[in-house]
């Protein structure tokens, strides 16, 4: 269903100095302010919707469906903490990407780029807008924190190579995605708005 209490969240969210600051190029996605704003755009207009409900995988605090161009949040006080925050710009680099799709005009683009270009966001975003939180060591969290920390403030700055395989082959091993039957070169899910 619907949510108006999340959608003023988000809209909220991305208009703040923390998400402003996140502009990085990771292999062939620049995530920078204007896409948040072409997904502020879509999110304020209904051409991109926000729902409350419940996950199905047990584990996910929130989804960005491609094929129905919606967010999927657990329930309405969604959003408040750090972390709950850090999921919202996440799946925004999802619904960026789907924002952005012209149909195969990424050719090379997979999930695993995707899924590592959100978590980069994730972790920038802490850092800018919380500082002193306290950040995950689990390995995919803290090789996004990394690279984080690398681009933070230098506007346009490109994730080294190395760095990025390093990230995308902790995201292509992912237990939870493997699981799922996830592959490494499996193509991004975009299919545009
Ligand atoms: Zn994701």
């Amino acid at each position: 269903m619907s949510s108006e209490i999340l959608r003023a969240k988000l809209l909220n969210l991305l208009l703040t100095d923390a998400v402003r600051k996140i502009d990085f190029v990771f292999g062939s996605f620049h995530v920078d302010f204007g896409g948040f704003m072409s997904v502020w755009s879509m999110v304020a207009t209904g051409g991109i919707d926000v729902d409350v409900q419940p996950l199905s995988e047990k584990d996910a605090a929130g989804g960005y469906n491609y094929p129905t161009n919606k967010f999927l949040f657990p329930d309405e006080g969604f959003g408040t903490t750090p972390d709950q925050q850090s999921v919202l710009v996440h799946e925004s680099v999802h619904a960026m990407r789907d924002v952005r799709y012209h149909g195969g005009s990424e050719p090379r683009a997979t999930w695993a780029e995707d899924e590592a270009a959100a978590y980069v966001a994730g972790a920038l975003f802490k850092l800018n807008a919380f500082p002193q939180a306290r950040r995950s060591t689990y390995p995919l969290f803290a090789q996004a924190y990394e690279i984080a920390g690398a681009v933070k403030d230098k506007p346009g700055a490109v994730v080294s190579d190395n760095d990025a395989k390093a990230m995308i082959a902790i995201i292509a091993t992912e237990p939870d995605y493997v699981k799922k039957g996830m592959t490494f070169w499996k193509r991004s899910f975009a299919d545009g708005i």
